[in-house]
């Protein structure tokens, strides 16, 4: 069986702000689980794993960005648990730190074109069509299998919420954590933060997983800072303070999107005083390779 012991306690963080608003605040630090395999992507990646295993699959082929997340979690664990990885990568052949990294723990890379990457079954189809070792894992792990890996974070946890807070991409994350509070049997209401533009989709592609009541859960759409993986220099800065205020590394793409978001609902009172607040810390850090020329210091005095 494919096993993976790890590490993400529920930790607490004081800032003047929580106490102002008598609010406290806990961090799943999803980020300790792996370096590499970070966060939501080992929860993703988990079930997908375990099938490919039962069904003597030997070789991974995914999807994704030049600077996915999903690809170096898929890379890494494909060598931790002996698979091969294929990725197809999206667009122009590149060279970068994250791909550099899925390189060396074996990932071959196939860069195709936009228009083709847009039919995953299709690329799957005509180049490991044949090929029986061949095991077939959507980009960003998003599925049902996916799902059912996030919703065991909910098990996991210690503390009681009454609110949970996740940054969404492709939902799939989100979908997971409302079926947890679900199976658990919790009053815990779920926060969504989109960091694509027009998030109100995510209510539809949580349906679409599978999970019911995406109706009543909160969608704070207005913190995408002009789309996925676009900031802005306010979003920079309070990714630095919050870094330096805590000493708990966030990144602009997701984790920076949801703690903004998470401040500004506080500062307008839109969270109950008195509440106990989970906010999840889906890693993803090398998020922050390609940024690194925003972060860039300058010498002060
Ligand atoms: C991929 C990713 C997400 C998005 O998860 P979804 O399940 O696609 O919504 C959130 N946070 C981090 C750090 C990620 O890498």
């Amino acid at each position: 069986m494919l096993r993976f012991d790890f590490y993400s306690p529920e930790q607490e963080i004081t800032l003047p702000l929580y106490d102002q608003k008598s609010v406290r605040v806990f961090i799943k630090r999803d980020d300790l689980i792996h370096p590499y395999i970070s966060g939501n992507k080992w929860r993703k990646l988990k079930h997908p794993l375990q099938q490919a295993q039962h069904d003597k699959k030997t070789k991974l082929v995914t999807f994704g960005g030049a600077w996915s997340n999903h690809l170096l979690a898929t890379a890494c664990a494909g060598a931790t648990f002996g698979f091969q990885t294929h990725a197809f990568v999206r667009g122009e052949a590149v060279s970068n730190t994250v791909l550099t990294l899925c390189n060396m723990f074996g990932m071959t890379l196939q860069f195709v074109d936009r228009t083709s990457y847009k039919n995953k079954q299709a690329l799957f189809d005509q180049h490991f069509g044949y090929d029986e070792a061949a095991f077939f894992i959507d980009e960003g792990g998003y599925g049902a299998s996916g799902v059912l890996g996030c919703s065991e974070m909910v098990a996991e946890l210690t503390g009681n919420y009454d609110h949970i807070f996740c940054a969404s991409g492709t939902g799939t994350t989100a979908a997971g954590i409302l079926r947890g509070i679900q199976l658990q049997k919790l009053d815990s209401k779920l926060h969504g933060v989109p960091v694509l533009k027009s998030g109100e989709f995510i209510r539809e592609e949580i349906a679409r997983l599978g999970v019911s009541g995406s109706a009543e859960m909160a969608l704070h759409t207005a913190y995408h800072f002009g789309g996925y993986a676009k900031t802005k220099p306010e979003l920079i800065e309070f990714v630095k303070q919050f870094t330096r205020d805590t000493g708990i590394l966030i990144e602009p793409t997701y984790t920076g999107k949801l703690f903004y978001a998470l401040h500004d609902l506080l500062r307008n009172d839109q969270i109950d005083a008195g509440s106990r607040l989970l906010v999840v810390h889906t890693g993803g850090l090398t998020g922050l390779l390609g940024m690194l020329d925003k972060f860039s210091s300058t010498a002060e005095q």
